[in-house]
């Protein structure tokens, strides 16, 4: 038995029945119990290491025509002191030309996910996610793709309508499979893009195609980027990745192939490690390995079984360091024998 990455539950009640109705929205901003988050140009006002939940009076005259109204959520526990639980949480994403914004608070700046990712608490990420993808979508929907006529929101910003056909669109996501690539000796295969640094790796990933399964899709990814058959795919979970529209379904899946073939064009190198030299090789600064918020180091540790340290977490406690003691800690089943 193969154990799934973990999935942590929602922060946010989307409430979809409910959002759809005519004057949901007038009344969640009729309250002055709602908080704000902005998003402009891709990014999100940020501060002290987390989102800003601005309160409307704070933003109220300020907000430039344009401006797209999605309703978030309401928030399920106490996600932060000043929120309680039940607080309706309303995303503004300005236009991108919205000029200055001399009235948003001191201490707030605007900020991108890959730039406050690895500071944020998990629910200031899930809100982020999930601001970042129907706010990229507002901005390149703008328009209707049948007939080219403007479109405009309905449904609390989760609809936008036609204004010539009266068509419905909703949020697209790209479907991808990222795939850990594992050995008959339980190493994992790792490759190195030409778009990264020279010593950066990671695990493959590619766009599932129309009328493809995504097993299909990792299947034929793999043999064409890194040159190797996989003869098992197990699916172990996914992640919401809206740069600009991406949803990441992660697998790990098995080869008995030896020699891996980097398909020159996007693939630079294909390298197999085992535990020890990729903990090594991250330690000593030879290898530098996706972000904690990526699945693809949830993958990446999954096979591992365990935290990877990165070279400024040697002195924290806290983490604890399997290959230091070359036995990866029990409770993270993978696919057979330790080195
Ligand atoms: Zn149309």
């Amino acid at each position: 038995m193969i154990q799934a990455l973990p999935s942590p539950a929602a922060v946010l009640d989307r409430d979809c029945e409910q959002r759809s109705e005519n004057g949901f929205l007038d009344n969640v901003q009729g309250s002055p119990g709602h908080r704000i988050v902005l998003f402009r140009g891709g990014r999100a006002l940020v501060r002290d290491g987390g989102l800003a939940f601005l309160d409307p009076a704070e933003a109220a005259g300020h907000l430039p025509p344009g401006t797209v109204t999605v309703y978030l959520g309401k928030t399920i526990g106490v996600i932060h002191s000043t929120l309680p639980a039940g607080t309706d949480i309303v995303l503004k994403v300005l236009a991108d030309d919205a000029g200055d914004l001399p009235w948003v608070p001191g201490g707030t700046f605007f900020s991108g996910f890959r730039d406050v990712g690895e500071a944020l608490a998990d629910a200031d990420t899930a809100i982020f996610v999930e601001a970042q993808a129907v706010a990229n979508w507002h901005m390149s929907h703008r328009f209707c793709p049948r007939c080219g006529a403007p479109t405009i929101p309905e449904h609390a910003g989760w609809m936008r309508r036609c204004t010539a056909d009266g068509s419905e669109h909703f949020p697209r996501t790209d479907p991808a499979a990222i795939v850990a690539v594992v050995g008959a000796d339980d190493r994992i295969l790792l490759a190195s893009n030409f778009a990264w640094e020279a010593n950066r790796y990671s695990t493959v990933a590619g766009f599932v195609e129309a009328g493809e399964s995504a097993e299909q899709g990792a299947v034929r990814e793999i043999a064409e980027e890194v040159g190797v058959h996989l003869h098992t795919t197990h699916y172990l979970g996914s992640q919401a990745w809206p740069f600009p529209r991406s949803f990441m379904l992660g697998f790990v899946a098995y080869t008995d192939d030896i020699a891996a073939v980097p398909d020159g064009t996007e693939v630079r190198e294909a390298r197999w490690f085992s535990r020890n030299e990729l903990q090594a090789a991250v330690l000593s600064g030879e290898a530098i390995i996706s972000s904690r918020v990526s699945i693809a180091r949830a993958l990446i540790e999954h096979w591992y079984g365990g935290t990877i340290l990165e070279p400024g977490d040697v002195a924290d406690k806290s983490i604890t360091d399997p290959a230091g003691t070359g036995a990866a800690p029990s409770g993270h089943a993978t696919s057979g024998g330790r080195e």
